[in-house]
């Protein structure tokens, strides 16, 4: 718990919210600022930052909350799709620094963009650049 943190106010009832689903370990809510109707959060009770700073075990509910709650929202937003994501980070674009995955319902024509948009320009890079790359990932 960090008092600073809006989310952790959040777990705390000292925030309110329109909560969708609670278990014992993530608590999952509308966004104040839907992007989308349905636009929810879904949050760990353990107030961490980024993604691998949680457990196995932790990060394993977190994502069957996820599945879960996107399967409910699909059924009662009328979607067929939906942009799951987590702003991982403050440089990133994180604003709230307690891990948050976002379930964004999204429709054909709903004038938004695939995650492929978020940079302005790729980097240039060929396969030599990518194969040492990976190299360094898988043997590290
Ligand atoms: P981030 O940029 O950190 O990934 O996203 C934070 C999200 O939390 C934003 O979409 C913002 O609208 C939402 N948010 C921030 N404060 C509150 C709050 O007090 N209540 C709710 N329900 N959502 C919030
Ligand atoms: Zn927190």
């Amino acid at each position: 718990m960090n008092l600073n943190c809006t989310f952790c106010k959040v777990i705390d009832n000292t925030i309110p919210v329109h909560k969708i689903h609670e278990d014992d370990t993530t608590l999952s809510f509308l966004d104040i600022n839907p992007l989308a109707l349905g636009h929810a959060l879904v949050i760990p009770k353990v107030h961490k930052t980024l993604i691998h700073e949680l457990a196995p075990e932790e990060i394993s509910t977190l994502f069957k909350t996820t599945s879960y709650l996107t399967k409910k929202i699909h059924i009662i937003t009328g979607t067929h799709a939906t942009t799951i994501a987590i702003n991982n980070g403050a440089d990133s674009g994180q604003e709230v620094p307690h891990i948050h995955i976002h379930i964004i319902p999204r429709s054909r024509g709903d004038g938004g963009t695939p995650i492929h948009s978020l940079m302005p320009v790729r980097p240039k890079t060929n396969h030599e650049e990518l194969k040492e790359l990976a190299s360094k990932i898988l043997n590290s």
